[in-house]
């Protein structure tokens, strides 16, 4: 059999965890009803929908009315923004920021060809934003701003509470991509003026295929999807049962786990990147690394590439990724680390390694004794290297 592999591509996707899949096993075999039939083994399903949109509702802080379940979270992204198009015509802008995930950025290349103006705020050199940039860049017809939580690349946390409150005094829908963020810190909605928020069960221990998108009591809702009644009229299309109830029970855990995630997770995402920096000449930590989520770091080793590395420590057990798994195949390096300003040079030698709870100690060690070698082999491959180092 293959040598267990060492899993640290977390923000691409996560194992399913065994309580998890427990929790939704039985929905793919004993109680496979239609929640909308009216007899009861039908009926008894949808009751297992509403105990999951509160153990949603829960890790969010909001309220059960306000999460509607979707397929994934470039579902939920498209869906909040074309509401707020939908519903505000006269405003024909869209503010998103320059180092959001495809779902964003690719929709809003689309938007701009139906003729909407998108704005793209700039980062700074740690893929900052500047909260008086945005005050400038949003105004009277900016229908809806969609700004993420944090960075999937960099791990980066957006002032996205503070972003809602500039947008809502211009009287523009709020939207924030919380997919790298739910389950890695504490979110509490109802304190906040966020409109709409989008969340990705494949990255919080539950399955691919299911997503949800909070929309705020009293902010109209207009779907895209148009069918059937189900989640209120709010998205039609007969309900993902089993991964519904998963994702309820991997927010529950998500809850559970939040302090483990914050303290142990992030010591060893921590002693890994220093095992990394302080053997490794001439690489370093990409992003913020006074306010990123708990279990991200992306690393620039200059002068050698990224893909190279990851072959390597592939062919070592490892699994780690070089930006976003959305981007892979482009030999273009990656759209968040160009927005930074990080040099080529860097940006294409940049590895992200991103933790669960289901990792160890002495995965990070072999992590850091696996890859001093590593590159010091490509280096030694590298014409640039020779000339720079
Ligand atoms: N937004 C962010 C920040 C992500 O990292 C991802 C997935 O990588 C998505 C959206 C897309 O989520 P899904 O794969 O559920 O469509």
């Amino acid at each position: 059999m293959e040598k267990k592999v060492i899993y640290v591509d977390n923000n691409a996707t996560t194992a399913v965890d065994p309580e998890v899949f427990k929790a939704m096993k039985p929905f793919l075999t004993d109680f496979y009803g239609n929640p909308s039939s009216i007899h009861r083994f039908g009926g008894q399903v949808a009751e297992h929908i509403e105990n999951a949109r509160k153990q949603v509702a829960s890790l969010l802080g909001s309220d059960t009315e306000e999460i509607t379940f979707t397929s994934c979270g470039t579902e939920s992204d498209s869906a909040a923004i074309y509401s707020a198009l939908n519903n505000c015509p006269t405003r024909k802008k869209v503010v998103v920021s320059k180092v959001e995930h495809p779902a964003v950025l690719n929709l809003g290349n689309h938007l701009r060809q139906m003729g909407y103006i998108v704005t793209e705020i700039p980062v700074d050199k740690k893929g900052r934003i500047d909260l008086e940039v945005v005050n400038e860049i949003i105004d009277t017809d900016t229908a809806v701003v969609s700004i993420m939580w944090a960075n999937n690349e960099t791990g980066n946390i957006y002032p996205v509470e503070k972003i809602a409150e500039i947008a809502s005094k211009k009287g523009a829908i709020f939207h924030t991509d919380a997919v790298q963020a739910a389950g890695k810190i504490p979110i509490n909605l109802k304190k906040t003026k966020i409109d709409m928020l989008s969340i990705s069960g494949h990255k919080l221990h539950a399955p691919k295929g299911i997503g949800i998108l909070y929309i705020k009591r009293g902010v109209r809702f207009k779907p895209f999807m148009i069918g059937g009644h189900q989640e209120s009229g709010r998205r039609a299309g007969t309900e993902n049962v089993a991964s519904i109830v998963a994702l309820g029970k991997a927010c529950e855990l998500a809850d559970k786990y939040m302090d483990y995630e914050n303290k142990e997770v992030k010591e060893l995402r921590d002693h890994l990147e220093q095992g990394i920096i302080s053997q490794i000449p001439k690489c370093r930590v990409n992003g913020d690394i006074e306010n990123r989520v708990p279990n991200t770091t992306n690393i620039a080793f200059d002068y050698i590439e990224g893909e190279s590395i990851l072959l390597l420590l592939d062919r070592a057990g490892i699994a780690g990724s070089s930006g976003s798994a959305c981007t892979t195949g482009s030999l273009e390096p990656s759209h968040v680390l160009r927005a930074m300003g990080v040099p080529y040079t860097s940006a294409h030698g940049s590895l992200r390694l991103s933790l669960s709870r289901f990792n160890t100690k002495d995965e990070m060690d072999y992590i850091i004794k696996t890859l001093i070698p590593i590159i010091k082999r490509l280096r030694e491959i590298s014409p640039y290297w020779e000339e720079n180092k």
